[in-house]
């Protein structure tokens, strides 16, 4: 089934595709389609175009595009069909929208400019040794001294904190509370004496997240977003919005794409793996999934359209739930199709050998990185496990 959108919303789709196609650099989106890392200055030059109409998701008066929740999933389509997919940490995605939710105006005058320039790279001080999933459990304590919060304690898994201005960190303000109770919201700079980040190498082979570690780091208390020990009620806001923009139909149907145009390349069995029925039947599996999340996305745009309260939906749960596990089966299903020609036997150009089935296909190499990273992808933003429980609570009311 294709689902059709209005005239103007056409039109502004169009207008989209000329943004990209005018500003995107050739060789960021030849990068992109490569899987290839792109540095963190073509990020910024790339996030520049993006946020050229203004932050998607943000209000006009903090530098957003004020678009509606139905153009904003256009764009997200158009950008991550280009592929001009980027993210310039987590400014405009997490942090942005809780400085100008629940921020002071000083806060809202010197962040929110900075990320929609692309200036401030920020990452995620949520996590810890023992407090993920429940996450409310941190430990890492700020303490106030005069116009200061001392803070000591450890965070864990923190993407692209190597390359961070800027952490968002959840810290434990009182300790004889509730412990939702006892947490706040600190922002905190990462050239602070005290805080120390030290790597930690995925499977993948990539260097993506960090241990970050803080020692007597003195945070200025204009520094607390909105109220002392209310920090969990931001984070949940903060949580929410990660998770409703975590379905990942775009990259999903990027890699199925692949697979299938890779097959049309491998020779197996006597014949060529796009014909085989075996195959044909994995990739058509996956894409009924696939449209049905689409179709789940689409329905909760349309809700978030008519929702006037800023309440967020629980259907982000559902998203995140099988907008994962479909990743994981994509990557997967190009394993299947090109990680045996990722062995060393397999040459990268095509040779003079009687034998043609022994040129490797383009990108083989990266199906077994691809596979090993989308391992984490049930895990990071709330593990499957904790979306169930709260689609079981919000959706089901068990
Ligand atoms: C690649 C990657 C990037 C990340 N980036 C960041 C980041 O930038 N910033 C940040 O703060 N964090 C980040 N995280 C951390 C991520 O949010 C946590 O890993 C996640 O919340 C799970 O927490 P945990 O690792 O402590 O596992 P645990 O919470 O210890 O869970 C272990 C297992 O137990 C299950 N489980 C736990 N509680 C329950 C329950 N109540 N009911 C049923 N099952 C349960 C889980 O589903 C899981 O299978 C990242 C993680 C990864 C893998």
């Amino acid at each position: 089934m294709d689902l059709a959108f209005m005239e103007e919303e056409r039109t502004f789709r169009d207008e989209v595709r000329q943004l990209l196609r005018d500003n995107i650099p050739l060789e960021t989106r030849r990068k992109l389609v490569e899987g290839r890392q792109l540095s963190k200055a073509e990020i910024a030059v790339g996030m520049r175009v993006l946020h050229k109409r203004g932050v998607p998701g943000w209000p006009k008066e903090y530098g957003g595009a004020g678009w509606s929740p139905i153009q904003q999933y256009i764009f997200e389509e158009e950008v991550q069909a280009f592929p001009a997919q980027m993210t310039f940490g987590f400014g405009a995605s997490l942090v942005g929208p809780v400085i100008y939710t629940f921020g002071s105006e000083i806060q809202k005058n010197r962040f929110l400019p900075r990320i929609v320039n692309a200036e401030d790279w920020w990452c995620q001080g949520f996590s810890e040794p023992g407090a993920g999933s429940d996450l409310a459990s941190i430990k890492t304590r700020a303490v106030q001294d005069g116009d200061h919060y001392v803070v000591n304690g450890q965070k864990t898994w923190t993407t692209g904190a190597q390359h961070a201005d800027w952490i968002f960190c959840l810290v434990r303000t009182n300790t004889s509370v509730k412990k939702q109770e006892g947490i706040s919201f600190l922002l905190i700079d990462m050239n602070t004496p005290g805080l120390v980040i030290r790597p930690v190498k995925l499977i993948d082979g990539s260097y993506e997240v960090n241990e970050v570690f803080f020692t007597d780091v003195r945070v200025p208390v204009v520094n607390l977003v909105g109220e002392e020990n209310k920090g969990w009620t931001y984070a949940k806001f903060l949580l929410g919005n990660e998770r409703f923009g975590d379905a990942g139909v775009g990259p999903t149907k990027e890699r199925i794409q692949r697979a299938k145009d890779l097959a049309a390349q491998c020779y197996v069995g006597g014949s060529w793996l796009i014909d085989q029925t075996a195959f044909r039947e994995k990739v058509a599996a996956i894409e009924v999934e696939l449209k049905a999340i689409e179709i789940t996305q689409l329905r909760a745009v349309f809700n978030a359209s008519r929702r006037q309260d800023g309440s967020q939906d629980p259907a982000g749960s559902v998203l995140k739930l099988k907008g994962s596990e479909i990743e994981q089966a994509a990557a997967l299903l190009l394993m299947d199709v090109i990680g045996p020609y990722s062995l060393r036997e397999y040459s990268e150009q095509p040779t003079d050998s009687a034998d043609q089935r022994l040129v490797r296909p383009d990108g083989a190499r990266l199906a077994a990185p691809i596979y090993f990273f989308s391992r984490a992808a049930t895990i990071y933003s709330g593990s499957s496990e904790i979306q169930k429980n709260i689609i079981a609570r919000a959706i089901l009311g068990l």
